[in-house]
């Protein structure tokens, strides 16, 4: 009977790729065109096991962040590399409400390994927008991403938590010194003993230099949040490559040649447009 209302449903409503609409044979997700997989550059060993720093070759090794501690969360994890064949499905669902990808993205995380270095969290909390920005959107991706990533934990999703009180410039917009006053006291805590002593995953779309994930990190450890692990559906390579450029070498990563800029990950291949 399922089958026959699943073959209905197709009939009605093809299925395509959710990047290039092209029509599909199969209705089961991740929906990806054969091409549009092969876009996707998923983010693996080797990487920093704190921060998911991914390099092309050697070991998992601390980058040079991280040596210094640089972090006020405790692991980091990201699905894909913000490529150009990413980018238009984050963007589709931030700004236009197409959440067709949702369950793409799901059925992707499911069967990655990386994120199997995720600890099961007490909650789950989706970095929060800002009360008018959420008004105008109707929902926060964060949220959507939470429910379509860890259907297993749902359950455990909560968005008043953690609040944004203030609003805040996109940090692309900004540099240095600007990029950290504009997300100081961004966010807040609403109910402090909610948050002492347990395990959080904060969830969001995209990691670009972590100041955003790193500035509700320190909110809740100030709350005295015991563990705190990030999942982004993806990672921007040029802000992740910009901020490798301006690390200085850190003592015990000073004869360790892996970490420089051209062992990134993807180093030639995804550049974003
Ligand atoms: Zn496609
Ligand atoms: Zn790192």
């Amino acid at each position: 009977m399922l089958s026959l209302i699943g073959a209905i449903q197709d009939l009605l409503f093809p299925p395509v790729c959710v990047v290039c609409g092209q029509r599909l044979a199969h209705s089961q997700p991740p929906l990806f065109c054969d091409h549009c997989l092969g876009e996707l550059a998923f983010i693996n060993s080797p990487l920093c096991p704190c921060c998911g720093l991914a390099y092309n070759g050697g070991d998992d090794h601390l980058c040079g962040a991280c040596l210094r501690q640089q972090y006020s969360f405790d692991r980091a994890r990201s699905l894909l590399v913000y490529t150009p064949a990413v980018a238009p499905l984050i963007l589709r669902l931030k700004f236009s409400g197409q959440l067709s990808a949702l369950s793409s993205l799901g059925a992707l995380t499911a069967r990655s390994p990386s994120l199997d270095d995720l600890s099961e969290p007490d909650w789950i909390i989706p970095v929060p927008l800002y009360r008018k920005r959420l008004r105008q959107r109707g929902y926060n991706q964060a949220t959507l991403i939470a429910q379509a990533c860890f259907p297993q934990w749902r359950h455990k999703i909560r968005h008043n938590l953690l609040t944004r009180p203030q609003p805040t410039r996109p940090q692309t917009q900004l540099t240095g010194r600007a990029r950290r006053t504009n997300l100081a006291h961004a966010f807040a805590l609403v109910k402090e003993k909610d948050i002492t002593g347990r395990d959080i995953l904060l969830v969001d779309d995209v990691l670009t230099t972590g100041s955003t994930v790193n500035e509700c990190a320190k909110t809740l450890r100030r709350g005295g949040a015991r563990r705190i692990e990030i999942y982004t559906v993806a990672r921007s390579w040029p802000e992740a490559r910009r901020a490798l450029l301006k690390e200085e070498p850190a003592p015990s990563d000073h004869e360790d040649r892996r970490g420089e800029p051209g062992a990134l990950i993807g180093a030639a291949d995804y550049q974003v447009r």
